[in-house]
């Protein structure tokens, strides 16, 4: 994933990657490769033993959430300093385009293996 959480895109430095269980094994996931993505350190916090659609669910319902509870946010609102989208959330694995997230020093590396 070039180096990139499977989540959010960011770009995360080796030392501070954590393996994540796309179904959790909590829930019946298995700790084989084709069920585990490398994912930062925010993300694999927030996602623990969900399953990738609850992590979503729970993501999209966060300015929801900062409404009922933050009078600040109400605030920053009304004054138009936040731009609530409420765009359905897609992980960086689910973009068919990641590829344009990968910088020209990426594309410069790309053939150099990452070890
Ligand atoms: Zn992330």
């Amino acid at each position: 994933m070039n180096r990139r959480c499977a989540y959010c895109g960011e770009r995360i430095e080796l030392e501070d990657m954590c393996i994540d269980h796309v179904r959790p094994l909590a829930m019946g996931g298995r700790d084989t490769t084709d069920n585990m993505v490398c994912a930062c350190w925010h993300c694999n916090q927030h996602k623990a033993n969900k399953t990738v659609e609850e992590f979503r669910s729970e993501l999209q319902q966060g300015p929801v959430m900062l409404f009922r509870e933050s009078c600040t946010y109400r605030t920053m609102l009304r004054y138009n300093q936040v731009n609530e989208t409420r765009r359905r959330i897609v992980f960086y694995f689910e973009k068919k385009d990641r590829e344009r997230h990968v910088t020209k020093q990426q594309r410069k590396r790309r053939h150099r293996p990452y070890f």
